[in-house]
């Protein structure tokens, strides 16, 4: 039998990448997307098969899932993991920028969804992975929009879930803790750009402070972390409905369930201004 196929978008980088080689190992055939394509050029040493995809752009994803549906003539498992954190208070972040953050990190994630699910259809089987966050879970300081994405991306797939069962395709959600990748700094930068000056700056000067920390550290989560608990969603055949999983995620989501929204503010809040 050929092998089993997964495109996985937002492949140049972090989490996305690691998963890409995690998985081609495990047998699968990989197609990695994302926009820089010059950075997954050491992927096809591994054999994974690389497709340029801005998951902002129609054009672009329509070519990218036809083409594989060309080479390879299936998608057995999607994995929507492009994203990225633009963070900056509510009042500072323009509405067009907060608008190109739910471009990516759900329209993207809803439109890939949709181009992938027919072929599943046509094959009655199929897995959909989007991953989430911890942020679709819990709320920080400065994240607003980036939280919204995530707590939108956790009931869309709950929703989606339901309605695909019946086909033999199966959802879920990955929800990462804080792990090292370039994420953390781009969220920092986006911050410092839109907050460091104005009614929000030493807040979000101290927010910007504990992200580089945090993010320049080793304390945290290693990739890894997370392509192998994809990899288990990849192979289990009932996997579970969420894999809450990496630094901070189960402790913070544990806090929030016991303790009142205030009290989880004040712990928050005291946690980001160190
Ligand atoms: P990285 O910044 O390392 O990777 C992000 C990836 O998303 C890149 O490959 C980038 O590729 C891709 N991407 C961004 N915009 C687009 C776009 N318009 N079209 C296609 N691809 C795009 O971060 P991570 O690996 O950490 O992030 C992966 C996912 O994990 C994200 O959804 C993030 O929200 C989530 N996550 C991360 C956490 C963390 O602490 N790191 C915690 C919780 C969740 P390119 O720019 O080349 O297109």
């Amino acid at each position: 039998m050929s092998k089993k196929v997964v495109l996985i978008t937002g492949a140049s980088s972090g989490i996305g990448k690691d998963t890409a080689i995690v998985l081609q190992r495990e047998g699968y055939q990989v197609f990695a997307a994302a926009r820089r394509v010059e950075r997954m050029e050491d992927l096809k040493k591994h054999g994974i098969k690389v497709v340029s995809l801005d998951v902002t752009k129609e054009e672009s994803m329509i070519a990218c899932v036809e083409w594989i549906r060309k080479q390879a003539g299936r998608i057995d498992v999607l994995i929507n993991n492009a994203g990225y954190g633009y963070y900056g208070a509510v009042e500072d972040v323009t509405i067009e920028e907060a608008r190109k953050q739910l471009e990516v990190n759900l329209f993207g994630l809803a439109r890939m969804t949709q181009l992938v699910l027919p072929m599943m259809r046509k094959q009655q089987s199929g897995k959909i992975i989007n991953i989430s966050s911890m942020a679709g879970r819990v709320s920080t300081p400065f994240g607003a929009w980036y939280h919204a994405t995530k707590y939108a991306v956790e009931g869309f797939s709950d929703c989606l879930r339901m309605e695909t069962k019946p086909f033999g395709i199966d959802v879920v959600l990955i929800e990462p803790g804080a792990i090292k990748t370039d994420w953390g700094i781009i969220a920092a930068d986006h911050l410092e750009e839109s907050s460091a000056k104005g009614a929000y700056a030493a807040q979000a000067k101290r927010v910007v402070n504990y992200l580089r920390q945090s993010y320049n550290s080793d304390s945290i989560s290693k990739p890894e972390v997370i392509s192998n608990a994809i990899r288990k969603a990849v192979l289990s055949k009932k996997p579970k409905t969420r894999y809450l999983i990496g630094y901070g995620a189960k402790l913070s989501v544990c806090i929030k369930r016991v303790v009142s929204d205030r009290m989880f503010d004040k712990i928050i809040q005291k946690i980001m201004s160190k």
